[in-house]
């Protein structure tokens, strides 16, 4: 089942995502490096910003 990215909305296949990334329990799959970055900085805007996009 592939997951959302929450920076950038795209749909990454958890095998190839570039970056694994362990959130308050939730793990997130970025498409790039940078898109992981922008999350860290500020994971609750970002998330709040996607409320819309969620793992399935
Ligand atoms: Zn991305």
């Amino acid at each position: 089942m592939p997951a959302i990215d929450p920076i950038c909305g795209m749909t990454v296949e958890e095998s190839k995502a570039a970056v694994i990334y362990n959130y308050k329990g939730t793990i997130y799959y970025f498409c790039n490096i940078r898109c992981k970055e922008k999350f860290e900085k500020d994971a609750e805007a970002a998330l709040e910003k996607g409320s819309g996009v969620k793992l399935q």
